[in-house]
């Protein structure tokens, strides 16, 4: 089975966690700073928080940004559920904006729509996380200037947007965002196995998350309530999680650092190919925004289903039989049971609902070589033709 996705583990990655392994600190060591500087660099952003997952690293932006009981929090239906579970986690409500049926991400004139009604209703969003699909960035400023217009916060869900580029700066930055948060599960651009991380340029959400990513327990006296007790004291001034991120995960992390910018140029290879091998075929191949670099985590086709007689069940069937493993990123979240029992209507988002139809992620990865691709695509055209 070729995979959509996958982790490239080289020598030098096994050695440097090896290296860890042998080390005095399995956790809470050098190598967890070193990592947040290297990828706060990467990014040109302040301050860089590892934890353990993205999820956690959104729960914790979400805490940070005062998200809770009574806020909304505003986000996209075609993303992965920690993009909404993180306001749920907080104790705020859900809500989805439809997206652009070209990029799928949100679509700022359906925000811009919403955000008006919200208004006369006097339910506004507290919080939107824009979730940056495939890797290609969401119109930021779009985004950022009905921020300013109606004062909610921004987080940027960029799991799949590392080495991604918006107006020729990098994802992370926080130019337009409060907070930016990154994955290095495996399947994503950079691996730590499991793992994430949060952005931001305010001291003040980095110090927050800082306290959340563990126990929300402090040893720096100038945030106690008293002088210390004595060389032992800490003092738990927050309920915080233990979001922390190993040594072995930073040191992995690391030494995949070093290849980000050759992971995505081969991700743009890659995806040129698919282009051209495509370009005779009845699908919509990926639409880039002239604004954006994407770091492509993934490669979305859409079914032209006006020109095929096979279903999008049959497609997705036939490409799985072949051994190659296609998947649908993703089932919009309004349609999962957790949510769905929240009243969502599937007619109210129709571009995710028409995505949802049509999307087959295809095989994408730096060990992808010509030869799979090749497979990949003459399994499509035989799927296509059934
Ligand atoms: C993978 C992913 C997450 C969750 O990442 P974890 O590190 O597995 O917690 C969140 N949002 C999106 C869009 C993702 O693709």
């Amino acid at each position: 089975m070729i995979p959509y996705g996958r982790q490239e583990i080289t020598q030098e990655d096994v050695d440097a966690v090896v290296e860890v392994l042998r080390s005095d600190f399995l956790t809470q060591g050098p190598a967890v700073p070193r990592f947040e500087q290297i990828v706060a660099e990467a990014c040109d952003a302040r301050h860089a928080l590892a934890v353990n997952s993205a999820t956690s690293a959104l729960h914790i932006a979400c805490l940070a940004l005062d998200l809770g009981a009574g806020d909304w929090l505003w986000t996209t239906p075609v993303s992965f559920v920690a993009s909404s579970n993180c306001g749920l986690y907080c104790g705020a409500s859900v809500d989805f904006v439809d997206i652009d049926p070209r990029t799928y991400n949100l679509c700022p004139e359906a925000l811009a729509r919403k955000l008006e009604q919200a208004a006369r209703e006097g339910k506004l969003p507290k919080v939107v996380v824009a979730v940056h699909l495939s890797g290609q960035p969401c119109d930021m400023k779009a985004i950022h200037a009905l921020g300013q217009r109606y004062g909610f916060r921004i987080v940027e869900d960029a799991s799949h947007a590392i080495g991604s580029r918006y107006l020729d700066e990098p994802v992370g930055n926080c130019r337009y965002s409060d907070i930016t948060v990154f994955s290095f599960h495996p399947v994503k651009i950079v691996t730590t196995a499991e793992g994430g991380m949060a952005l931001t340029n305010d001291v003040v959400l980095a110090e927050r998350m800082a306290l959340l990513r563990s126990h929300g327990i402090t040893r720096e006296p100038s945030r106690m309530t008293h002088a210390p007790d004595g060389p032992w004291y800490y003092q738990q001034i927050a309920l915080g999680f233990n979001y922390r991120m190993t040594e072995l995960q930073a040191a992995l992390g690391i030494s995949q650092m070093s290849r980000l910018t050759a992971y995505v140029g081969r991700r743009h290879e890659i995806a040129r190919r698919y282009d051209s091998l495509l370009a005779d075929m009845p699908v919509v191949t990926p639409w880039q925004h002239a604004d954006t670099y994407s770091g492509l985590h993934l490669y979305v086709i859409r079914l032209r289903r006006d020109l095929i007689d096979v279903s999008h069940r049959e497609v997705f069937e036939s490409l799985r039989k072949q051994g190659i493993g296609v998947n649908l990123h993703y089932i919009p979240i309004y349609r999962q049971p957790h949510y769905a029992a929240m009243g969502f209507r599937p007619e109210d988002f129709p571009e995710a609902e028409r995505y949802y139809a049509e999307a087959i992620s295809l095989p994408m990865y730096p060990g992808l070589d010509d030869a799979m691709q090749d497979r990949v695509i003459a399994a499509l055209r035989k799927a296509l033709q059934e």
